[in-house]
């Protein structure tokens, strides 16, 4: 099954979301846990969140992706921001379990100046004290276009991390088209080549979810704009390979690209196009 979706606005709530989605023929979807750029979460609504659950299982909307605030940064040189971002996780996985068994994705974070081994320290730490046995949710770490001292630009740094966190089976990665086509790995040119170093590095039974952007930069820019499918430097031809691929073709694809619903629909409709059958 070709699971595809798009980023949606959380703001009127689980259900509608739910709604929003299967009126854009998707099935899965992503969403902001809290206000992306402030932190405010709103309060849980069992009973909108009880309504979308069963939404969900009549309507084919399978595992959904929780996308942490941008403002989280576990590997703040402030201690101020990085004792709120661990509260912020803690509190945002806290509230995943009303929904449980899906994926929670956050940017591994910034070291501003430390180090990218001290970063990674710091965000493992982190991990380590919020993580907990019983949660039901995958933590995924996003794959970084490497932007100023962003760690996760690299799959080595996102396995150090995972090598430092005790309960690492909570943990995966959601890999970005863009984010890596902008971090230097040849997604366009080189699937096969990326797919084998992600494979080498982190292990491709760690990957969980692909965010599907086009990029408006160059390869290897460090630069992290998206641009809308077919429309950047990675083009139709190689998103067609992505969502084709055998490693691939079975993870939820979720488009974050400069869209509104109306543009989602279309590349939903689209990338349905590209998508190859099944083989039973
Ligand atoms: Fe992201
Ligand atoms: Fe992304
Ligand atoms: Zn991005």
């Amino acid at each position: 099954m070709f699971k595809i979706g798009c980023h949606l606005s959380a703001s009127k709530g689980f259900l509608a979301m739910g709604k929003e989605a299967v009126s854009i023929k998707a099935n899965t979807f992503q969403f902001f846990t809290r206000n992306p750029r402030g932190g405010n979460a709103k309060e849980i609504d069992t009973c909108d969140i009880a309504m979308f659950m069963r939404y969900c299982e009549e309507n084919g909307i399978g595992r959904i992706l929780a996308h942490a605030s941008y403002t989280m940064n576990l590997c703040s040189d402030k201690e101020g921001i990085q004792k709120f971002s661990i509260e912020m996780l803690s509190d945002d996985l806290a509230r995943m379990e009303h929904l449980p068994g899906n994926l929670y994705n956050f940017h591994p974070g910034s070291h501003v100046g430390q180090g990218a081994d001290a970063g990674i320290q710091l965000i493992a730490d982190a991990l380590n004290l919020v993580l907990t046995p019983e949660q039901s949710t995958t933590v995924l770490l996003e794959t970084m276009a490497g932007k100023g001292s962003e760690i996760g630009g690299r799959f080595e740094e996102l396995r150090s991390i995972i090598d430092k966190v005790k309960l690492n089976g909570k943990l995966g990665v959601c890999l970005d088209t863009c984010h890596v086509n902008d971090a230097g790995y040849d997604v366009t040119n080189h699937l096969d080549d990326v797919l084998c170093e992600f494979d080498k590095v982190i292990g491709l039974e760690r990957l969980f979810a692909i965010h599907l952007n086009d990029s408006k930069n160059p390869f290897k820019s460090h630069k992290d704009r998206h641009e809308v499918i077919g429309g950047g430097t990675i083009g139709i031809d190689a998103i067609a390979k992505i969502i084709n691929h055998k490693k691939l073709r079975g993870l939820p694809f979720l488009l974050e690209t400069p869209n509104e619903l109306d543009g989602y629909a279309k590349e939903i409709a689209l990338l349905k196009t590209y998508r190859k059958p099944d083989l039973l």
